[in-house]
């Protein structure tokens, strides 16, 4: 007898996280280029020194910090290892078999993954020509079996945003069984004024009654963590609790707990970081638009480079460079936004790549 696992799991796609070379620069996971700071990395230390014992799984320090800081009641707030788990949790507490998850295509890589591991189907919805989350149509495809909608505001890997209207128009339209998830992992690169902050989004619509509305965020990109796996929700408090219902115990560790504690309380100083990067976005843009390069308008830590079949070979060629990107073969390259350096390295690679 041999085990049998899923049949479907046959034909799903494993994960493909960007890859690491010895000596290269990395721009192809979004992290940021900055290490903790010294009193995230005293936090990390103290916190090590009790890993003999399970760590709170309610993550009671970290909920309280955050809903100070944020400004809002801690009922409404969810942890999760990485917001990952949180998009995993959430079509949990959401689907049963056969339920249906609509979201935009291409977006997060994890989406299909994990509407299919949860036993759920797939809608996906293109992005319009302009590489923008079609809303009309993203509506247009919710159906009686709906019971989720990922919203990836800005979009990855294209980095464009949506305006506050387009969002609260498409919230209106949304029956109220469906709910509506604004995936936020990159909310602190946003400099646009037009782009909702979606946790205020929510709050006026809890207040008004409807209760639809999720947002995701991580302690991963602008605060440095990517390595230690935190995320947090917030939504009502009964699909707040309905996360927790569906939470792999402990799996926020406390270690992780500890530095996301610790980098809420130097929150400015990272979000200084953050304002450096979006500056350098924009210089790394108008660098690639000056080139001639079709680059739409990102509010991420990183750009989108729409190369279709050449996406391949401009791949490997940041790679001669020692620059690793991320691409999606045959629709384009996904660069994270790195230290000065780094984005002239990448510029000096993007020059000569039209030149070869
Ligand atoms: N949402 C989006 C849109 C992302 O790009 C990512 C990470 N690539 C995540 C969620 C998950 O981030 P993490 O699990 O590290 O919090």
């Amino acid at each position: 007898m041999t085990v049998r696992t899923r049949a479907d799991l046959a034909d799903l796609p494993n994960y493909v996280p960007g890859r690491s070379v010895p000596g290269a620069v990395k721009l192809a996971s979004n992290e940021v280029p900055g290490g903790p700071l010294p009193s995230v990395i005293e936090a990390i230390a103290s916190a090590s020194t009790q890993v003999n014992r399970y760590p709170d799984s309610g993550a009671s320090l970290l909920v309280d910090t955050l809903s100070r800081h944020l400004d809002v009641e801690a009922d409404h707030l969810a942890i999760g290892c990485g917001s990952v788990s949180l998009c995993q949790q959430l079509v949990q507490a959401t689907c049963q078999d056969g339920d249906e998850v609509v979201f935009p295509w291409r977006s997060f890589e994890a989406y299909p993954i994990i509407v299919q591991v949860v036993g759920a189907r797939q809608v996906r919805v293109p992005l319009t020509e302009s590489h923008r989350l079609n809303l009309a149509a993203l509506a247009q495809a919710i159906t009686p079996a709906t019971r989720l909608v990922f919203l990836c505001n800005p979009n990855n890997p294209t980095g464009t945003p949506l305006g506050r209207e387009e969002i609260e128009d498409f919230l209106d339209r949304v029956p109220e069984h469906v709910l509506v998830v604004l995936d936020e992992a990159y909310r602190e690169f946003v400099t646009d004024p037009g782009i909702p902050d979606g946790i205020e989004v929510a709050r006026r619509r809890f207040e008004a009654g409807r209760d639809n509305v999720a947002v995701l965020r991580t302690f991963s990109k602008a605060y440095g963590l990517a390595g230690l796996r935190v995320g947090y929700c917030y939504a009502t408090p009964s699909v707040a609790q309905a996360l927790r219902k569906v939470y792999l115990p402990f799996s926020v560790n406390a270690v992780a707990q500890a530095a996301a504690v610790a980098s809420l309380e130097a929150r400015d100083e990272l979000l200084v970081r953050c304002a450096e990067i979006s500056r350098e976005r924009e210089r790394v843009r108008d660098g690639l638009l000056d080139l001639g390069y079709e680059i739409p308008p990102s509010q991420a830590n990183f750009v989108w480079l729409p190369l279709g079949e050449d996406t391949a070979a401009f791949t490997e060629h940041c790679l001669d460079h020692k620059i690793i990107v991320r691409g999606f073969p045959g629709e384009g390259v996904r660069v994270t936004i790195g230290d000065r350096e780094e984005n002239d390295l990448f510029l000096v690679a993007a020059t000569s790549y039209l030149e070869h």
